[in-house]
């Protein structure tokens, strides 16, 4: 994912549906409403999975579509303020 091969982590922007609770679009209304909308978030990568229950999504390396654990550590509040946090630490982004 990146040139630091043994990391066990790692950075990414990506857009991603951004969890509310636990409980869920069914039961919560503003799960629902933000389940409608993706955000471009900061995510912590995690490449072998944990002990630790994380959220996880499926992300394409190396010509290969694999699920990995994430953690979400912040959240833009459009495009061009992802991308400029992108450039500014050398993240990697995410198109879709
Ligand atoms: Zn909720």
């Amino acid at each position: 994912m990146d040139s630091q091969g043994k990391e066990d982590s790692g950075h990414i922007i990506k857009q991603i549906f951004v969890p509310h609770c636990a409980r869920g679009p069914k039961r919560c209304e503003k799960c629902k409403q933000m389940a409608e909308e993706k955000k471009y978030c900061l995510l912590q990568i995690y490449f072998h999975g944990g002990k630790v229950t994380r959220p996880v999504l499926e992300l394409e390396t190396d010509d290969k579509r694999q699920w990995y654990e994430f953690d979400l550590i912040k959240t833009f509040n459009d495009e061009n303020e992802a991308k400029m946090y992108a450039n500014e630490h050398e993240i990697r982004f995410i198109e879709n």
